[in-house]
C-alpha cells in the first residue's frame, strides 16, 4: 500500500515529502532523524556561536537583535549599531524612560525607523518587562509571528521553529517549491523542525541560509541537507522569482529656507519617516536659487531633490516650520537625504 505523509492524511496540501528511499538508515534512524542529526552536527562545527546575541540570554538583547536584523544585514549591525546602541540604552526599562526623539537618533543610519518607534511603544507597553511566550510576544508593536517565535525560543527556551527569509529560502528548496502560502510554509517549517534542539535547531537553519543555501549559487556540495533536499539538483528554480517591479523616482524641490543663521526644519507625519527632521520639501516651484541636487535610494523609490534657497516657505509649511543652527541639527534624528542636505547646507557656509 502507497504510503501517506502527515499532510495528505490530514487532507492538507502536501508540502512534500522527505527522499521517496523513506526506509531507516543503518542506524535505524528515520529519514526525518537523519536530517536533524546532520544539520545539528553542521551547526555544532560551522554556526556563527560567536554573534553577541548568541551569548546571552537577556530576553531584551536578543529582542534588539532580532528588530535590527529585520531589514539589516547582520555585519551592518554588527559594525556599527547594535553596541552602540545597547550603551546607550542598556535595558528595556532605559528605552521606556527615553523619548521617542532620542530612541530615533540612536537608530539614525539603520533606516526602516518604524522598528525603532515600535521598540519605543514596547517597551513602555511592558514597562521594560517582555513576556515569556511567543503567543504573548506577538501581540505587541512590531513583533510578528517569526520574530516572537524567536524571542520566545533564543530568550525563553520555548520550541518553535521560526520563518526569516533565509529559512523560507530553505524551505522552498528542500521541499521543491516553487510557490506556497504563509500557512504552507509554516506547515514546512514544523514538518522539519528538531523541538528537542529547538534553539540550535532555529540558529542552524538561519545559518545555512546565510552561508551555504544563498540566494544565489547556493554551496550543495557542502551542504547537511543535501541528501533529502528535493530541490538540490537545480535549487535556483526555488523559490520562482518575484516579479522586480520598477523604483518609482520621486522629484521633489527641498527648501532651504534661512532665519538668523538657523534653517527651517519639519518632523515628519509620514508613516515612513515618523519623528524624524526634514528640511522642507514641495513638488510645486517655490522660486529661488537652486544649490544642487541630491538623490538616495529607498527599497520603495528614488527621491531626486532639487536644493533650492528660497526667500519664504509656503503657507502651510511656514506654519509648522521650527528653526535649527547647522550644529543643533547634528543632534536631531536626521533621514540620509536630509543628512546630505545638511552636508551641501555645510559646505556652503
Ligand atoms: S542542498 Fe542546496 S538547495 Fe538544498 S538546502 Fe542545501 S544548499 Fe539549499
Amino acid at each position: 500500500m502507497m504510503k501517506t505523509c502527515g499532510f495528505q492524511m490530514r487532507k492538507e496540501k502536501c508540502t512534500g515529502c522527505f527522499p521517496k528511499k523513506r526506509s531507516n538508515d543503518k542506524k535505524g534512524h528515520s529519514p526525518v532523524q537523519t536530517t536533524k542529526d546532520k544539520l545539528h552536527s553542521w551547526y555544532l562545527k560551522n554556526g556563527r556561536h560567536d554573534l553577541p546575541w548568541r551569548q546571552t540570554k537577556n530576553p531584551y538583547k536578543i529582542y534588539l537583535s532580532e528588530i535590527m536584523l529585520q531589514q539589516t544585514q547582520v555585519r551592518t549591525v554588527l559594525e556599527r549599531f547594535y553596541f552602540p546602541f545597547l550603551e546607550r540604552f542598556p535595558t528595556l526599562k532605559s528605552v521606556a524612560e527615553a523619548s521617542e526623539e532620542e530612541l530615533l537618533k540612536a537608530w539614525e543610519g539603520l533606516g526602516y525607523y518604524s522598528r525603532a518607534r515600535n521598540l519605543h511603544k514596547t517597551a513602555r507597553i511592558t514597562d521594560g518587562v517582555l513576556p515569556e511566550t511567543a503567543e504573548e510576544l506577538e501581540r505587541l508593536p512590531g513583533i510578528g509571528r517569526s520574530t516572537a517565535r524567536a524571542i520566545a525560543c533564543f530568550a525563553f527556551g520555548e520550541a518553535q521553529p521560526i520563518l526569516d527569509a533565509n529559512v523560507r529560502r530553505i524551505l522552498f528548496r528542500f521541499f521543491r517549491r516553487r510557490r506556497a502560502t504563509e500557512k504552507e510554509l509554516w506547515r514546512m517549517a514544523e514538518r522539519l523542525f528538531d523541538a528537542q534542539r529547538a534553539y540550535a535547531w532555529n540558529q542552524a537553519m538561519m545559518d545555512l541560509g546565510a552561508g551555504l543555501c544563498l540566494p544565489k549559487e547556493p554551496c550543495c556540495d557542502l551542504c547537511p541537507l543535501a541528501a533529502e533536499c528535493r530541490g538540490r539538483t537545480a535549487p535556483q528554480h526555488y523559490p520562482a522569482p518575484k516579479k522586480k517591479k520598477e523604483k518609482p523616482i520621486r522629484k521633489r524641490r527641498i527648501l532651504l529656507h534661512e532665519r538668523a543663521g538657523r534653517f527651517a526644519l519639519l518632523r515628519s507625519q509620514e508613516r515612513f519617516h515618523g519623528g524624524l527632521w526634514h528640511f522642507p520639501q514641495s513638488e510645486k516651484v517655490p522660486k529661488g536659487e537652486v544649490l544642487g541636487r541630491v538623490v538616495q535610494h529607498y527599497s520603495h523609490f528614488t527621491l531626486e531633490g532639487e536644493l533650492l534657497k528660497v526667500d519664504a516657505l509656503p503657507a502651510p509649511l511656514a506654519a509648522a516650520a521650527r528653526y535649527f543652527s547647522t550644529e543643533e541639527m547634528e543632534n536631531l534624528p536626521m533621514g540620509g537625504a536630509d543628512r546630505k542636505v545638511l552636508e551641501a547646507v555645510r559646505s556652503e557656509e
